[in-house]
């Protein structure tokens, strides 16, 4: 026993490493999206190459490859169980992945992510496609070697849509959208046909940036991410970063006429930042210590910014701060017109845009076409018609120009292919756990009304924050929620909240 125990403080000793490694590069890149001045772009860089090369050193070292084989066999013989077996495991599994790609393959990736990214950027610019194409081509090309270096028994696309969501294969995948795509679509139609119409207008009063930052920081906090263990700053495109224990990052920017902008990105990344807060501190610096998923992480930030900051209830307690926050600016404007605003549907081309309902339409859009990238039913140089074609069938309009089609998103250009599915799983998780969590709490309305976010938050610590990886998505979904993901609880809540907002039949 002594001898076990001695093997898994060495095997948190190396593990901490390459995780602190990490850790330094996240700051850096946290910096580089904040603060950095442009002249230190190229030197950040090479910064970065370099501490990703030293990590990848770390987790391949033959060293730890033997003790966790050495710790394999304390596990088999029952030495080592529950919390602690699950780190051998999903270390093995971490170094077994680090293993399988190789490194001139992990090397031309990262190079052609730079390029891909600045051949996108430059094609956007100047909404030439042939820009973008050879380097997409390039891409997809490395992406097929990688999925065949992960897991060479499965579908390419399978393989690479582990990466973000264990255990997540196409084929579910698409059989859920499949069970969401008619019913948003009827719901959609319905909203284009009801008489109601959200005055939208009013999130683009004036609203001065200074009072828009304590504005959003009060939220925040006031809905539990901790300014003790984090902080808010100025980015172009928010995201939530955790830089270590105790410290983490997220980021929003404001419009001075856009209410929503910064508010509702804030709250979705205080979501994120939430739970990486609460990730289990016993385990940080190892494999158990990260979220469950991608989805999982998307299912938190959904939580808070729909359930939560997109709901009437919580606006009935909310609103006279808002008012009282922008003096003038929203006082001829009754609560449930405000509300009506923050949930207008309104088509549009571009996904990041797109509200509740049609959001998922997007995805769906991405999804079958990556798909058949990587499995090479479709070319690269049919990507625009593709993507027009589809985007009639889905949203009912075809983009004018690929800057407002093919050319929107950067994940393409930096191989992030299997990654869009994600934000739809997790925002149908979103609602599968705040179910549970009414069965739990009893009336989660009164709570928002009354501003009581905290048993909320410790409910989400409870089920999801605290397990860090230590399950499967899958598993965690049930132990969570008592089932499998679904689309029928998202496909409630839906139906229910937008039939009443535009006073559907
Ligand atoms: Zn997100």
């Amino acid at each position: 026993m002594p001898r076990t125990s001695a093997r898994l403080d060495a095997l948190r000793a190396r593990l901490a490493v390459p995780a602190q490694l990490d850790q330094a590069a996240a700051l850096l890149t946290w910096d580089e999206a904040t603060y950095l001045p442009a002249g230190g772009a190229e030197a950040r860089g090479r910064q970065l190459a370099n501490l990703a090369r030293l990590s990848h050193e770390h987790t391949i070292d033959p060293g730890l490859d033997e003790l966790v084989a050495e710790l394999e066999g304390d596990v088999a013989a029952g030495a080592i169980v529950d919390a602690e077996a699950a780190l051998v495991r999903e270390t093995r599994r971490a170094l077994d992945r680090a293993r399988r790609v190789p490194a001139d393959l992990v090397g031309a990736i990262a190079q052609q992510r730079v390029r891909g990214r600045g051949a996108w950027a430059a094609a956007r610019t100047a909404d030439d496609y042939a820009v973008f194409a050879p380097e997409l081509r390039t891409m997809i090309a490395l992406q097929r070697e990688r999925a065949a270096a992960l897991d060479g028994a499965v579908p390419a696309y399978d393989a690479l849509l582990d990466e973000y969501e264990r255990g997540a294969t196409a084929a579910e995948v698409a059989a859920l959208f499949g069970e969401l795509r008619a019913e948003l679509l009827d719901l959609w139609r319905g909203i284009q046909a009801s008489p109601v119409r959200p005055d939208v207008a009013i999130l683009h009063r004036r609203y001065p940036e200074a009072a828009q930052e304590a504005f959003v920081k009060e939220t925040v906090a006031a809905l539990g991410f901790d300014f003790e263990r984090g902080r808010l700053d100025r980015t172009a495109h928010p995201f939530a970063m955790r830089v270590g224990a105790g410290d983490v990052r997220i980021t929003t920017r404001y419009d001075a006429r856009h209410l929503g902008a910064a508010l509702f990105s804030s709250i979705h990344e205080a979501g994120h930042g939430m739970y990486e807060q609460n990730l289990p501190d016993a385990y940080a610096d190892t494999p158990l210590g990260e979220p469950a998923s991608l989805g999982f992480h998307e299912s938190q930030s959904r939580l808070w910014e729909n359930l939560v900051g997109r709901s009437g209830p919580y606006w009935e307690g909310a609103y006279p701060r808002l008012q009282a926050a922008f003096p003038g600016a929203l006082d001829d404007v009754p609560v449930a017109t405000f509300v009506a605003a923050i949930n207008g549907v309104r088509p549009s081309l571009i996904r990041v845009e797109a509200d509740e309902v049609t959001y998922h339409l997007h995805v769906m859009l991405r999804f079958g076409l990556e798909r058949d990238l990587i499995s090479g039913v479709l070319d690269v140089a049919d990507l625009p018609a593709a993507w027009a074609e589809a985007s009639r069938e889905l949203l009912g309009v075809a983009p004018p120009d690929d800057r407002q089609g093919c050319l929107q998103d950067v994940h393409w250009s930096v191989g992030l292919f299997g990654y869009f599915p994600t934000y739809t799983l997790g925002t149908l998780l979103s609602v599968q756990l705040w179910e549970a969590m009414a069965r739990d709490l009893g009336d989660l309305d009164d709570a928002l009304r009354s501003g009581r976010f905290a048993p909320i938050l410790a409910w989400l610590v409870e089920h999801v924050h605290r397990h860090g990886a230590r399950f499967t998505p899958r598993e965690l979904a049930v132990r969570a929620t008592g089932g499998p993901l679904a689309a029928a609880p998202f496909l409630r809540y839906a139906r229910a909240k937008y039939g009443a907002l535009y006073r559907l039949g």
